[in-house]
């Protein structure tokens, strides 16, 4: 039997970070590019939307999971469960039972979890990630993700079901490799960011954890030469982390200004960014004071945010942002009330926040930051740069054509 002829193998790595990459061994003997890749302003909720689309968030809508929009927010039942009491609110489990509870009475098909945002503030905020980024019509801007330019161009492909675990996907590909149709393959792989986040960069388990991403990729690889006469590999992530070295409490200083949330103001305390809007401008005063002296970070200012791609300009994130210095981390917020011992989400600059790629060919041009994978996918994926040139110009279809759903933003 003839081997198909060439397969494109992207394995996305949640929090892979170059400064990570550089202290191990990892298919050194395959993937001999290795380089840098810029990250951008944001969590993985913003990295993800980037990376699929080639675009920055102003325009594919998507920073921080909670916004303030207390017109159009879905969360008007949660003003019920506020006199639970806090004891049974705050525990992780009620909490990811309520998110599934929400999230089915309301269909969403996005990743969504309420975190630690306390549920008598719910009512004030709308949620960013409704719908699921990969499926068609999922990106809140209504951009294209690389996955609509593969069904549109009737490209055969595989991707992870994110929703699964790293072994079921690791199986799905393996069986879709061994079937030999697909010629785009999309793998997703998220545990190492909970290792990160839950013991810090410099963990032997950490380490354990690349030597597994390393042996089953190692795995999947040779699987796909048997099938393929050419095997593109690419591993790549999103950011990197950066050890925690000290707290911040951030709202307790905010709240000791007795201003009334909802009234003078509201804001989002994510771990290393908190996020205003200001009701009057006395409680705007107030709070970029507090601001101001805090040693822990500083305000972003609307340079800085149009140069992270985060001008919106209606401030649906937040009007100010307070972004925290590398290794602070914001404890209690409202994703966490526990100290964790890495982080990201800082200055996207910082060497902790690269992220990395690691190719078996080294592309031309090479991608400098997160939003260049989307062009070098495309490239990948149509293997033509007359067509990638035509798809980058005219976009790869329009929210209307993909959209059957009412966008949330
Ligand atoms: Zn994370």
């Amino acid at each position: 039997m003839s081997r198909a002829k060439t397969l494109s193998l992207f394995t996305f790595i949640d929090a892979f970070g170059w400064e990570i990459l550089q202290r191990h061994a990892f298919l050194d003997d395959l993937l001999t590019t290795r380089i840098p890749l810029g990250t951008v302003f944001g969590y993985s909720s913003t990295c993800i939307p980037t990376i699929l689309t080639g675009k920055l968030p102003r325009e594919h809508g998507h920073l921080s999971f909670f916004y303030y929009d207390p017109q159009r927010s879905p969360f008007g039942i949660c003003r019920l469960l506020r006199f639970l009491p806090r004891s049974l609110t705050r525990r992780g489990r009620v909490r990811r039972i309520m998110s599934r509870l929400i999230q089915r009475y309301y269909g969403y098909t996005g990743y969504f979890q309420i975190y630690n945002m306390p549920f008598e503030y719910l009512p004030l905020f709308d949620y960013s990630e409704k719908r699921d980024i990969y499926q068609p019509g999922g990106i809140n801007g209504g951009v294209p993700t690389i996955f609509d330019v593969l069904r549109q161009q009737g490209i055969p492909f595989h991707v992870s079901d994110w929703r699964r675990s790293e072994e079921d996907n690791l199986k799905a590909l393996t069986a879709a490799l061994e079937e030999g149709s697909v010629r785009f393959a999309y793998l997703y792989m998220a545990s190492m960011d909970a290792i990160l986040h839950a013991h810090g960069t410099r963990s032997p388990l950490v380490s354990q954890k690349i030597a597994w991403y390393e042996e089953h990729l190692r795995r999947v690889i040779a699987l796909a030469q048997k099938t393929y006469e050419d095997v593109r590999v690419y591993v790549f992530s999103d950011h990197g982390q950066a050890d925690v070295e000290r707290l911040c409490d951030l709202m307790k200083r905010i709240d000791s200004l007795k201003l009334r949330f909802g009234v003078d103001y509201a804001a989002v305390y994510d771990s290393t960014m908190a996020r205003f809007w200001f009701l009057n401008d006395s409680a705007r005063h107030q709070i970029v004071e507090v601001l101001e002296a805090d040693p822990h970070g500083h305000i972003l200012s609307e340079q800085q945010l149009a140069a992270y791609g985060c001008d919106f300009p209606d401030h649906r994130y937040g009007e100010l942002f307070f972004l925290v210095d590398p290794g602070v981390l914001i404890c209690p917020s409202f994703m966490g009330e526990t100290p964790l011992a890495a982080m990201h989400g800082y200055d996207p600059d910082h060497k902790d926040s690269l992220a990395m790629l690691a190719s078996n060919v080294t592309p031309d041009p090479l991608p400098q930051r997160l939003d260049d994978m989307y062009a070098l996918m495309v490239s990948e994926a149509i293997g033509h740069s007359d067509d990638v040139a035509l798809i980058r110009q005219q976009g790869a279809g329009t929210a209307s054509e993909m959209d059957p759903l009412p966008c949330p933003t």
